[in-house]
C-alpha cells in the first residue's frame, strides 16, 4: 500500500514538472483561450488621411476583426483558439472588402515606426500601430 502512493505521488510530480518545464507550444497558436486585442490602422494616399468606417465586420454576423469607429483602431476579439493567420492585416481587409494593393501604385507599410513588407501577411498584435501609404 506505502509502495503504490509512493509510486503514485512520483508519478504526479513527474506529470506536473513535465507540464510545466515544457508546455505544449504550437508556433501556429497566438492565444488557447480567446484574445481582445486593439492595433492602429493608418492609410494615407499622396499624404492625405484615408477614413476607415465605423462597424467593418459587423453586420449580421459579427466577425472577430472589426472596428466600432471611425478612429481607426482595428479590435480583435476572438473565443477560444486563435491562430497567426487569424490575425494577418489581410483579414481585416477582408472585412472591409477591399484590397490592400487598391489604393495607390506604390506601397509603404510601417509598423510602429519600422519599415515592414509583409502588407497582408502581417500579424498584427495588441498596441500595434500600422501606417500604409500610398502614392
Ligand atoms: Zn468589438
Ligand atoms: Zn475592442
Amino acid at each position: 500500500m506505502k509502495y503504490i502512493l509512493i509510486v503514485g505521488a512520483l508519478v504526479l510530480i513527474v506529470f506536473v514538472v513535465w507540464k510545466v518545464a515544457a508546455p505544449v507550444v504550437d508556433p501556429d497558436v497566438a492565444a488557447e483561450h480567446g484574445l481582445h486585442w486593439h492595433a492602429h490602422l493608418t492609410i494615407e494616399v499622396d499624404g492625405k488621411n484615408v477614413p476607415i468606417q465605423a462597424d467593418i465586420g459587423l453586420g449580421a454576423e459579427e466577425k472577430p476583426i472589426h472596428t466600432h469607429d471611425t478612429d481607426g483602431v482595428i479590435h480583435m476579439e476572438f473565443p477560444g483558439e486563435v491562430h497567426q493567420k487569424d490575425l494577418e492585416l489581410r483579414q481585416f481587409f477582408k472585412e472591409w472588402g477591399r484590397d490592400i494593393t487598391s489604393f495607390g501604385p506604390n506601397m509603404h507599410m510601417q509598423v510602429n515606426g519600422a519599415t515592414s513588407t509583409e502588407y497582408g501577411r502581417y500579424v498584427m498584435h495588441d498596441g500595434d500601430e500600422i501606417v500604409l501609404q500610398y502614392n
